[in-house]
């Protein structure tokens, strides 16, 4: 039986990629050496370097004003970074999770944040109503909330520059980017191994702080030296362009998001239409990457039973969030449908037994 990879972080890559990457780690671009120890600054990782950043813009349609960086200290790292390099005297922010809230911590250290909506107070099921905020260096939303499995897929409506934590949902969906100064995320959901962080940064909002910045921290820094001011995470890297590549050949966001929706549509389904099974998330805050489920009060003493039946059924990681409980399935674009068919039977076969 097949094994499903269905955990939030790091998660699941195409076979193909796994494999090509296996295969560099042997033997690099015909070099005989390792992708392992070869210098970044030789021809052949430039060359790789260099057709990541290019194809990361192709596939997202990113306009010329916009680098593509892939950096070292994770998406967390950008809470802080993003606030430094953008936040003169105020932002906006939203919070519709951990990692929001995480981000709203980091920018205080930098500026004034206001927070112009919260679902904490409801165990963030769903998005929180805000009024769209103006007289701001920015608007802070977090695209895909891992944790709690909601998700914003619609660019936000507002008159400021946007900054995003896309770091669960990148690739998932066409983004307009005459609204954004930056976007940003940990590339072990949607993209590579740990260990690389991705920025889409736009070059001429850049410098308007007035702060002096560290110059790791600066992302002129990196722009400058294309992405190569000190040595990237290499690996990494090379996977994420494999992961693109593999992408380009899927058709692009848009198939992707077709291919999404069918995936999210059949759990879904098996969710709600379940005696046993209820969803976590609001349903009209449903996030296509990470399905959040419980069991009906009546059957709660049964997830310890379920998590194991899964587990044997060949699905792997789908115990929920340590604070939270029940079931988080992350079905992020390196899964397949038959992969989710997977889970959606081990489910129905668990509720037939009973
Ligand atoms: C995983 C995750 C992070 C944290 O990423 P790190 O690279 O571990 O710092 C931040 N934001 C979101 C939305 C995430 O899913």
């Amino acid at each position: 039986m097949k094994k499903r990879n269905f955990y939030a972080g790091p998660s699941i890559l195409n076979e193909g990629v796994i494999k090509n990457t296996a295969e560099a780690v042997l033997n690099f671009a015909g070099t005989g050496l390792s992708l392992m120890e070869v210098s970044h600054r030789g021809k052949e990782f430039s060359a790789v370097m260099a057709e990541a950043r290019s194809l990361f813009k192709e596939l997202l349609d990113i306009p010329e004003d916009f680098e593509v960086l892939f950096l070292g200290g994770g998406a967390s790292l950008q809470f802080y970074q993003s606030a430094l390099n953008f936040l003169k005297t105020k932002a906006a922010y939203l919070d519709t999770g951990s990692w929001a809230h995480k981000a709203i911590k980091e920018a205080k250290l930098v500026g004034e944040v206001e927070v112009v909506g919260s679902s904490e107070a409801d165990g963030y099921k769903y998005i929180p109503e805000y009024k769209a905020p103006t007289g701001v260096d920015y608007f802070y939303y977090t695209s895909n909330n891992t944790i709690y499995g909601t998700e914003i897929r619609k660019d936000p409506e507002v008159s400021v520059p946007l900054i995003s934590d896309m770091s669960s949902d990148i690739f998932t969906r066409e983004i307009d980017w005459s609204k954004y100064n930056l976007v940003f995320g940990g590339a072990q959901k949607n993209l590579a191994p740990a260990g690389v962080t991705f920025v889409v940064v736009r070059k001429s909002a850049l410098g308007n702080t007035g702060r002096i910045l560290p110059t790791m921290l600066d992302y002129n820094t990196h722009i400058k030296k294309d992405s190569m001011f000190n040595t990237p995470p290499v690996l990494p890297v090379y996977t994420a362009l494999q992961t693109m590549k593999w992408y380009k050949e899927l058709g692009g966001v848009k198939a992707i998001e077709k291919r999404n929706q069918a995936k999210a549509d059949e759990l879904y389904g098996a969710i709600d239409s379940s005696k046993i099974f209820q969803g976590y998330a609001q349903p009209e805050a449903r996030s296509l990457m990470n399905v959040t489920f419980v069991m009906k009060d009546e059957y709660k003493e049964k997830e310890a039973e379920f998590l194991d039946f899964a587990t044997k059924a060949g699905c792997i990681g789908i115990k929920g969030y340590r604070t939270l409980g029940g079931f988080r399935a992350s079905i992020y674009n390196g899964m397949d449908l038959e992969g989710v068919k997977q889970l959606t039977q081990a489910m129905k076969d668990f509720e037939n037994k009973l």
